[in-house]
């Protein structure tokens, strides 16, 4: 039998770093299918989570892609979802090192050729991000937590056993085709024209950011999908272009004293990262 499932193209890194809107624009290419996080995939008929963590974001329980995704025996989730969409490569955004580190081995076993996309953004800015969401949360921990995933991150990458290419967040917000058509080249594909602007493709991604995924026409308007924003995240998205924008709001959002607590736990990681 052959198989269907040629390329799986991980994005990896920490959270807060764009992986949504990269995996967007790649999915927007007629031979990718972009996930989302297809780590959760592990709690697709876990009536315990919540339903914005076990469905399709953009179409609820009923999606055409997730919903009775039926696995062969032996067969990776992969190669399900190919054979499901047609599309011979899958991009997958989960951050879990211990999900990413099983999906390798399990792909060692198969034909498919593995690709990772390191996705690195100013870690001020991650920092930010985290804690507009969990604002309980300290500024040292948010640090901590990112300065680890990215050690994390940089171990795994050093003994991935494909091509391997740094994305940063910025250079992709700012120089959209430049960076998109350096990572089609990896992947062998033409950069088609519909990746830069995602906005109107269809999409299945599982997990990510409900703001960047509001920007899919008709996303919040979808039945059964669980794209709902509220509050300040709400505002923002709803005044944002249907465009690629670099996202700085940490500038105004870190205090002083913030920034100098990010840079005691994290500094010297951050200089690989920092955006001036
Ligand atoms: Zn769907």
């Amino acid at each position: 039998v052959t198989r269907a499932n040629e390329k799986v193209c991980f994005i990896g890194g920490a959270a807060h770093s764009g992986s949504t809107l990269l995996g967007l624009m790649l999915g927007a290419h007629p031979k990718v299918f972009y996930a989302g996080e297809a780590g959760k995939s592990r709690h697709l008929n876990n009536e315990k989570k919540p339903l914005r963590k076990r469905t399709c974001k953009v179409c609820g329980a009923e999606c055409p892609v997730w919903g009775h995704l039926e696995r062969m025996p032996g067969e990776d989730l992969y190669e399900a979802l190919s054979r499901r969409t047609g599309r011979p490569i899958v991009a997958d955004s989960t951050k879990s090192i211990g999900w990413l580190e099983e999906q390798i081995t399990a792909l060692g076993k198969t034909s498919a050729e593995p690709y990772f996309l390191f996705l690195g953004r100013d870690g001020r800015a991650v920092v930010a991000s985290s804690a507009r969401k969990y604002p309980e949360t300290s500024i040292r921990e948010h640090a901590e937590a990112w300065a680890s995933q990215i050690a994390a991150t940089e171990a795994l990458a050093g003994k991935f056993p494909g091509p391997v290419a740094r994305v940063r967040y910025e250079e992709l917000a700012t120089e959209p085709e430049k960076t998109v058509a350096s990572i089609t080249a990896l992947l062998g594909i033409d950069l088609a024209p519909e990746m830069l602007a995602p906005w109107g493709t269809e999409q299945h991604p599982l997990g990510g950011n409900a703001g960047t995924q509001s920007l899919l026409r008709g996303a919040q308007t979808r039945v059964g999908g669980t794209l709902e924003i509220s509050g300040e995240k709400r505002g923002y998205y709803e005044g944002h272009p249907r465009s690629v924008v670099l996202d700085l709001r940490w500038r105004r959002e870190l205090s002083e004293q913030a920034i100098a607590e990010f840079d005691e736990v994290a500094g010297a990681v951050n200089r690989g990262y920092a955006w001036e």
